[in-house]
């Protein structure tokens, strides 16, 4: 059985520097918490537990010690409400996150009505939006672009992980809506460079295993662009690795998303070198 990795896969900088700056911070405190998930993986997030980094789901859990920002980055009312309780902050946000946080801000800040193309329900576009600030909006397609009404002035920020060919055409739809619009194209390499690696693993391999969070908006694309190409399974640890997926297949491709960890990674890989 050929085994073979994608070019890019698993975690990215932010992802990385998240997870180093929560394990660093369960060796000095002991009362240190993430706010939300550190990344979106459940096997991460239980193994920062057992190294005593704990989470809380909202600050009114918190009253002393200290909080994580994970790397999707929180709104300024989180950050003013951390001030107000006296807690600690050790601030994981992504810089990738940063700088689209302070376009959006920016951006309305000088006029512009602010239009995030991203998940409005994604953590990262959730707190885009709390910056951009009241009358921000976010688009996930280009029908959601269609439906905005004519602006004045268009400020256009991406969320981070947002498919760069998707952000070209919603622009193609903004550009109709106002004679002036600015974009930032805030989007991250490290997710096209994870879906292009993947989408030429799958057309050269029987069957792809894409590993990662369920919960994972990155993986579960990596998945949808891989089964485009040829069979995919998405899996969450080696465990899950089926017996029947190797009759008769000679060349298996493995990819996995920015927030699965190297572990897993191995595990599987090994697993899928004894069939
Ligand atoms: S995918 Fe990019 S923006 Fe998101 S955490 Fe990783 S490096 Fe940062």
């Amino acid at each position: 059985m050929e085994v073979l990795l994608a070019e890019n896969l698993g975690f990215c900088y932010g992802v990385k520097r998240a997870i180093q700056l929560a394990e660093d911070a369960a060796s000095l405190a002991k009362d240190a918490f993430t706010l939300g998930p550190i990344i979106h993986n459940p096997q991460m997030v239980a193994k920062l537990a057992e190294e005593g980094v704990g989470k809380i789901d909202s600050l009114d859990e918190l009253d002393s010690g200290t909080v994580i920002i994970r790397s999707h980055g929180v709104g300024p009312s989180v950050y003013e409400k951390i001030e107000q309780k006296g807690l600690h902050t050790i601030d994981a946000t992504c810089p990738h996150v940063l700088k689209a946080q302070r376009s959006a801000k920016e951006l309305a800040e000088a006029g512009y009505q602010v239009v995030i193309v991203g998940d409005k329900n994604h953590p990262e576009v959730k707190s885009i939006l709390q910056w951009a600030g009241e009358g921000s909006v976010a688009v996930n397609d280009e029908t959601e672009a269609e439906a905005l009404p004519a602006m004045r002035r268009i400020g256009v920020v991406s969320q981070t992980t947002f498919s760069s060919a998707k952000f070209k055409s919603i622009v193609m739809v903004l550009l109709d809506k106002s004679l002036e619009v600015k974009i930032m194209r805030t989007i991250c390499t490290a997710t096209d460079q994870r879906q292009s690696a993947a989408v030429k693993l799958a057309q050269e391999v029987d069957f792809m295993i894409v590993i990662g969070g369920r919960n994972s908006a990155n993986t579960t694309r990596l998945a949808q662009l891989c089964a485009e190409k040829c069979k995919t399974y998405h899996i969450e640890t080696a465990d899950e690795v089926c017996d029947e997926w190797f009759a008769n297949n000679k060349k298996i491709g493995i990819t996995a998303g920015a927030s699965t960890p190297d572990w897993i990674i191995k595990e599987v890989y090994k697993k899928c070198q004894k069939k």
